[in-house]
């Protein structure tokens, strides 16, 4: 808002001739700053010459755009607010506390644009995409122990990491970081590479990604039952998935990687059973895309009102295989 005196007032209704001088910005903006806290107060401004009711912000998850450079991408990832004209040369969007925009850390992508006579008479009536971050305070992030409040501590598990069959969206170095982490989050310990599939029965417990999961399942834990005693346990993430590998939050249309394996593993240490959608938990029973749980002031959830079903939301599987007719010995 310090900018008022230094900013330049447009006249949109100036003739084609005179707008052709390159110092003519149609749409300048005042606010706000690259990043903000969750939570904080967020207003869009924009210093313009244009009349009230015909400066739109548009707000998008992707920085794609189209043709126009306006931000574009599938329906419910972007939406526009008309701004309000707060004084002669200024409209402002303020954001309500309970938008996403203000729940929702994550990187965004904004611009202002014009509509109506507004946009047909002025020279550049889109303005430049602007990145915008909203942070989780460092308090919240996610981290420590999850037994027991979200379920107990995993007993002896020791597992290993499978080299075989990674998407190209998630590298070696990051998945290991990802996984001991999740591991000791649980109690439980990553040992080191193999080039072992996940997801077989191999005698080997054995975490990582598999061409053979079902589509529409984020990831099947497997427990190898004999005589009432797990001999193996895996994990097989499924490779065919849109990972967000962290340590940013997904995007719109991405799987969090880091809320899926806090999840799996939490099987791994023998915790079954599965909570409701959108319960302050690892251990939900689905997740969609764009949202995370790595702790409990760490998560995002979308549309809780809605069922999983409804939403797009890919199941978490686990699977008990029963190994007893092997020969006995
Ligand atoms: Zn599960």
């Amino acid at each position: 808002m310090r900018r008022v005196l230094a900013s330049v007032v447009v006249l949109l209704a100036l003739p084609a001739s005179a707008s052709a001088n390159a110092a003519l910005a149609p749409l300048d903006y005042a606010a706000p700053t690259a990043s903000v806290s969750r939570g904080a107060p967020l207003t869009f401004a924009v210093r313009t010459a244009a009349p009230d009711g015909s400066v739109v912000v548009r707000v998008s998850g992707h920085d794609e755009v189209d043709a126009d450079g306006l931000l574009t991408g599938p329906d419910g990832t972007w939406l526009d607010e008309t701004a309000a004209q707060a004084t002669t040369d200024l409209a402002v969007w303020s954001v309500p506390a309970d938008s996403v925009l203000r729940q929702r850390p994550g990187h965004y992508y904004w611009q202002a644009y014009l509509t109506g006579d507004a946009a047909t008479s002025a020279e550049e009536p889109v303005g430049p995409v602007q990145e915008l971050t909203v942070t989780l305070p460092y308090a919240d992030k996610g981290r420590g122990t999850l037994f027991p409040k979200y379920g107990r501590r995993g007993a002896t598990q020791r597992f290993y990491l499978s080299s075989a069959g990674f998407p190209g969206t998630v590298t070696g170095a990051r998945f290991q970081k990802v996984v001991r982490t999740a591991a000791s989050r649980w109690g439980l310990r990553a040992l080191r590479w193999t080039s072992v599939e996940a997801g077989v029965r191999d005698g080997f417990n054995v975490a990582g990604f598999s061409s053979s999961v079902e589509a529409g399942v984020l990831g099947v834990q497997t427990d190898y039952v004999k005589r009432g005693k797990v001999v193996e346990s895996d994990l097989a993430l499924n490779a065919s998935e849109n990972w967000n590998a962290g340590p940013d939050y997904p995007a719109l249309d991405q799987i969090d990687l880091e809320s899926v394996v806090l999840h799996e593993l939490g099987h791994m240490a023998g915790n079954k059973k599965h909570r409701a959608r959108c319960t302050n938990s690892p251990m939900i029973e689905a997740l969609g895309a764009g949202e995370w749980w790595r702790g409990a002031r760490d998560k995002w959830f979308d549309t809780c009102a809605a069922s999983a079903a409804t939403v797009g939301s890919k199941r978490f599987a686990h699977r008990i295989a029963r190994v007893d007719s092997a020969p006995l010995r």
